[in-house]
């Protein structure tokens, strides 16, 4: 199968990297598990929109981004059963040479640029399946859909709107072996 993968938030953990970054620039507290929006600026009565969103453009943000648990071992398994992954990612375009080498062929090293996709249009990719934790990325997909769990969908109905929800990436695997 062709499975597309999306990157933040579903492979790495870029609020939470971006809340910690944001804590530290402007003097806060906010905790990344508390983010219940899309738009974490929401968390930050005292910072605005803009303040809030002109950090993404900084290259250092992604020296502190982390893979999430187990999504290394289970994308290696999943290529080592015989799959393309391609990780399709709607990034800002003035950081992508820090995000691929601080995030992606850091952590992820056994994928190339060959198997990136950038894209601002996730539902024009053909596929078998996207795992995504957007939920605007995979309604109108012609792919199964893979609904990542993040604090931000954790009350949208996943399954009444044809995703599968999945907790963790040994659920992903699991749920990938069922398509
Ligand atoms: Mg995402």
């Amino acid at each position: 199968m062709i499975i597309l993968v999306d990157m933040d938030d579903t492979i790495e953990n870029l609020t939470e990297a971006w809340i910690n970054y944001a804590n530290k620039r402007f003097h806060t507290a906010v905790n990344a598990a508390d983010i219940t929006t899309w738009d974490p600026s929401e968390a930050f009565p005292s910072v605005s929109h803009e303040e809030m969103y002109a950090l993404l453009l900084e290259d250092e943000l992604y020296e502190t981004v982390e893979p999430f648990e187990g999504a290394v071992h289970y994308l290696q398994k999943l290529i080592s059963d015989g799959h393309e992954v391609f990780i399709v990612t709607n990034s800002p375009y003035q950081v992508m040479k820090a995000k691929m080498e601080k995030v992606l062929f850091r952590h992820f090293p056994f994928i190339d640029w060959k198997h990136v996709i950038i894209t601002g249009n996730k539902t024009l990719i053909k596929g078998d399946v996207l795992i995504d934790d957007g939920v605007h990325n995979l309604q109108g997909g012609d792919y199964a859909k893979l609904l990542f769990t993040a604090p931000h969908n954790r009350s949208f109905d996943a399954e009444g709107n044809g995703m599968i929800r999945v907790n963790c990436w040994e659920e992903v695997y699991k749920a990938v072996m069922e398509i």
